[in-house]
């Protein structure tokens, strides 16, 4: 017998996450050149990653026969959110601390709790885990806390929420969130992925972390690849109790975070000027594609992220005039939303193109 069915029926019944198509593959599939492609479709930031970043990436290089040390990098995210280093833990990509927080947390036996149209991997990690997912119904595309709350068994072992979702942008307000994980049994993990938390307008933000001390069952997960512009470094982090942090640490691979990404995140974490405008990039570059919307008169679901989610007649069709067309965004079939798109906010160039071709595509 193959040794393929000898992997546990949980395993073998997940399905492939579906990434967005890389450049260089539609260039092979349509003979594009590569410089007429535009990608809008991994919520990348456009601005590419923070000249202090690179020059300690090109620093980092002449060290790489060495282990890496995450010493430096868990002190200053500590410092950063006025935490003990014992609670912040590191991730090859913030996937990757989801990853282990399924692993310590689930198991057969256990189920986990999210949103309808939330973020892919959690269903992903949880199945990996043996978990069963139970998928609350959504209330305009975003997470419903009733909903959650109604949904939690007795087996039931961690929550996910994404506070902006992705791919629908939604956000819970901070009060409305707190009351929310309040409510949560505190035997029960939530897991809070903030991947696009410094997308936030300001007065929405809110320090979650600092929750952490009223509600030892909060994990919180960040990512450096987002506004920071590293996301092929592959770096994110979780911040814990430090009891809950030290479980995380022993599955994690003591070296799951390399050299390159450590310094790269430890410089991009200290250019406020780049996130700055990052940001606002982000800013202008949202109300021009929301404008190029509600021109080409489609509905869109409003965003809190680098990216928004519109609606089309036939997805599939939108989606393949685009490609033609060199333009790459996200179809979110995947996500129960077969007749959306996804489009990740770019340069002003880029914008345009995209809306142009968009129009085209109609
Ligand atoms: C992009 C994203 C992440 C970040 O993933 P990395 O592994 O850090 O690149 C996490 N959560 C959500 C909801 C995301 O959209």
């Amino acid at each position: 017998m193959s040794i393929v069915l000898q992997a546990p029926a949980y395993i073998r019944a997940i399905s492939p996450y579906i990434p967005g198509k890389p450049i260089t593959e539609l260039a092979r599939q349509m003979g594009i050149p590569v410089e007429k492609i535009v990608k809008l479709a991994s919520n990348e930031n456009p601005l590419g990653m923070s000249p202090k970043a690179r020059k300690a990436v090109e620093a980092a290089l002449a060290g790489v026969e060495r282990y890496p040390d995450q010493f430096d990098l868990i002190a200053a995210l500590a410092e950063r959110h006025g935490v003990a280093t014992g609670q912040v833990v590191l991730g090859n990509g913030s996937n990757d601390v989801l990853d282990l927080a399924a692993r310590v947390f689930l198991a057969p036996g256990r189920s986990a709790v999210f949103s309808r149209h939330a973020f892919a991997v959690y269903p992903l990690a949880s199945m990996a885990a043996g978990a069963e997912c139970i998928v609350a119904p959504a209330k305009h595309y975003g997470h419903d806390p009733a909903a959650m709350l109604a949904a939690i068994r007795p087996d039931t072992r961690i929550v996910w929420i994404a506070n902006p979702n992705n791919p629908t942008g939604n956000f819970l307000p901070q009060a409305e969130l707190r009351a929310f994980i309040d409510k949560i049994p505190a035997d029960i993990a939530v897991v809070l992925d903030e991947a696009y938390t410094e997308y936030l307008a300001p007065a929405d933000r809110a320090d979650t972390v600092a929750w952490i001390k009223d509600l030892p069952n909060l994990i919180v997960t960040r990512t450096f690849s987002k506004i920071y512009g590293l996301a092929g470094l592959r770096i994110g982090y979780a911040v814990a109790r430090a009891d809950v942090a030290d479980l995380l640490n022993r599955v994690r691979q003591p070296f799951n975070v390399n050299n390159l990404a450590l310094a790269g995140a430890l410089a991009a974490l200290d250019d406020h000027g780049f996130v700055a405008e990052s940001f606002e990039l982000n800013r202008r570059g949202m109300e021009q594609i929301v404008a190029g919307l509600k021109r080409l008169g489609l509905e869109h679901i409003p965003s809190h992220g680098n990216f928004v989610t519109f609606e089309v007649k036939d997805g599939a069709a939108v989606n393949g005039k685009l490609l033609q067309q060199g333009v790459i965004v996200r179809p979110i079939g995947g996500y129960g939303l077969p007749n959306h798109l996804r489009v990740t906010i770019g340069l002003e160039t880029e914008n345009a193109r995209f809306l142009e071709a968009l129009e085209k595509s109609l």
